[in-house]
């Protein structure tokens, strides 16, 4: 299949949820984004801050980055500004230095929290019980220059669909749990971004908005 049927397969299944497709476009040449991008795509994932720019710079401004991958602290000036949204709010430090570089530049970023819900020791993210605290302590209420904008999480890499689908669901369960809490009074608030070439079905189908989707659609 070609990207543009793929992505327009994909579409389809996504539509009667209303979830959105980020095209996950990290180690795709240019070339492979413009086919998606000429295919209608606008929104975009990259995983490292250089790569990001590079992007930025080499594709038409109406595309919307989403910045997907850790994000050092150090790196915050590059993807501050020219990110739509970033994904990866993944720990304190990080989220006090993207506030304070997006208080620099005036700019209001929104900003997604990730959630630690897979059972690899690896991945990054928020603890679920160090974000009820956080929310308790009305910590979110310190960041004026991030609009936070809902949570992302990564399952683990298994083929145990039980599993990832009570991943999911756990995910889910804090989400509504801190929309009706700590950001009852911000509809901004709004965003599940879970799901991936191998486990977006279920994730559509435990309430996800978002799906981060790069293999399916770019190798074949
Ligand atoms: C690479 C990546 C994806 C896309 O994964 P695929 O399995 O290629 O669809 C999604 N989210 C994050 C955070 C990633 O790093």
């Amino acid at each position: 299949m070609t990207v543009r049927e793929q992505l327009q397969q994909i579409r389809r299944e996504l539509a009667p949820a209303g979830v959105k497709l980020v095209a996950v476009s990290k180690a795709q040449p240019l070339a492979t984004i413009r086919e998606a991008y000429d295919a209608g795509q606008r929104a975009f994932g990259e995983s490292r801050p250089q790569a990001l720019r590079e992007r930025v710079a080499q594709l038409p401004d109406d595309v919307e980055w989403h910045f997907i991958g850790h994000l050092q602290t150090n790196k915050v000036k590059l993807v501050v500004g020219p990110a739509h949204t970033i994904h990866s709010g993944d720990s304190l430090p990080l989220l006090r230095a993207l506030n304070d570089e997006a208080g620099r530049r005036q700019h209001r970023q929104r900003c997604l929290l990730q959630v630690h819900i897979a059972r690899e020791p690896t991945k990054f993210g928020f603890l679920p019980d160090a974000l009820r605290r956080l929310s308790a302590e009305g910590f979110f209420t310190t960041l004026p220059y991030l609009q936070i904008a809902g949570l992302m999480g990564m399952a683990t890499f298994t083929d145990d669909l039980t599993q990832i689908r009570s991943e999911f669901r756990s995910l889910r369960r804090l989400f509504d749990e801190m929309k009706q809490q700590a950001f009852s009074d911000h509809s901004a608030f709004s965003e599940l971004s879970m799901g991936m070439s191998n486990d977006y079905g279920v994730a559509v189908e435990e309430g996800s908005t978002m799906v981060r989707i790069g293999t399916l659609l770019f190798t074949h």
